[in-house]
């Protein structure tokens, strides 16, 4: 397993087809040991997805490496926000309005602010976090420009071409002028960028099969 090489490839394989998005190093799983050479080569840009497994793997590197951006993939708990907003400096899941007052009292409380990505369940799956389209404006209303939003990110289904739904979520960022994306993993980041992701999210084919 060379991760270094595989990142390469992945960059290599972008930027020979005119993109060049920012790859969130999706670590989850992994322990610090295997992720290190990514960091050591360079690479600032990592995703994680469970706030605690986070805090252990990543707590102290942040305060080696301080320009290392930590992305929080998976879904947020109010009661981790906290948690949360001291470590990450992205969330990609937020999702609620409940969430989103647990965000803006932590954010105050710890006089941090961090950028956020709205999750829209794009394939309106009952068991996949995430808002419907359709409650979108409702939601933005509602942080009135508490959070930074700073865009949408998008899952979508695992048994269906996905493409719609990056298609989707650009235009729904279009229409509500949001500038940025958060979409494609290993198996659909070419596609993602074919609909402008701005960050791609890639775990697997960087750091191998999770166990
Ligand atoms: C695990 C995960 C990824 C990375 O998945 P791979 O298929 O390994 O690239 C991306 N986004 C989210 C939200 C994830 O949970």
């Amino acid at each position: 397993m060379n991760i270094i090489q595989n990142f390469k490839n992945i960059k290599d394989e972008l930027s020979s087809l005119g993109y060049n998005p920012k790859i969130v190093a999706v670590s989850k799983t992994f322990s610090i040991d295997h992720i290190r050479p990514l960091i050591e080569f360079g690479h600032r840009i990592f995703g994680e997805n469970k706030v605690q497994e986070a805090q252990k793997k990543w707590t102290k590197i942040k305060q080696d490496i301080l320009d290392i951006e930590l992305h929080l993939i998976g879904s947020l708990q109010r009661n981790k926000a906290d948690d949360a907003v001291k470590l990450f400096d992205y969330i990609h899941s937020l999702d609620s309005e409940k969430l989103v007052t647990a965000l803006i009292k932590s954010e105050k409380k710890l006089n941090l602010k961090r950028k956020y990505f709205i999750q829209i369940n794009t394939g309106g799956e009952i068991q996949k976090s995430g808002i419907d389209s359709n409650n979108l404006l409702d939601l933005l209303k509602f942080i009135d420009g508490q959070l930074d939003v700073v865009g949408l990110m998008c899952i979508p289904p695992f048994d269906q071409d996905p493409e719609n739904h990056f298609k989707n979520l650009k235009s729904l960022a279009d229409e509500n002028n949001l500038s940025m994306l958060s979409m494609g993993m290993t198996a659909d980041y070419v596609k993602a960028c074919k609909y402008n992701a701005d960050y791609i999210r890639v775990g697997s084919k960087i750091f191998g099969a999770r166990k």
